[in-house]
């Protein structure tokens, strides 16, 4: 795992992810008891996020907590539910 401190970093590849890049992007939706939590509330170059090991965890994880409000694919595209209630 990179230790990156620094919020506009890519925590998968500690490169900057720049505004206009390919991003998944979700809310702080993890608490620190999850052992994925530094990775809820940061942008991750989509094209880390297709390769990174624990990819599918985290998926697992955002639909389970987020499902009354939105959804994520595989590919990290989140989904938000019809009546908009949740937003980042
Ligand atoms: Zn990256």
């Amino acid at each position: 795992m990179v230790d990156v401190d620094d919020e506009s970093l890519c925590l998968l590849c500690a490169e900057p992810a720049l505004a206009g890049e390919d991003c998944v992007v979700t809310g702080s939706f993890l608490t620190r008891r999850d052992p994925l939590w530094r990775y809820a509330g940061r942008a991750l170059h989509r094209r880390c996020f297709r390769v990174w090991s624990r990819r599918e965890e985290f998926v697992r994880k955002f639909n389970a907590v987020m499902r009354d409000y939105a959804s994520m694919d595989a590919q990290g595209n989140v989904r938000e539910s019809l009546d908009g209630s949740w937003r980042d």
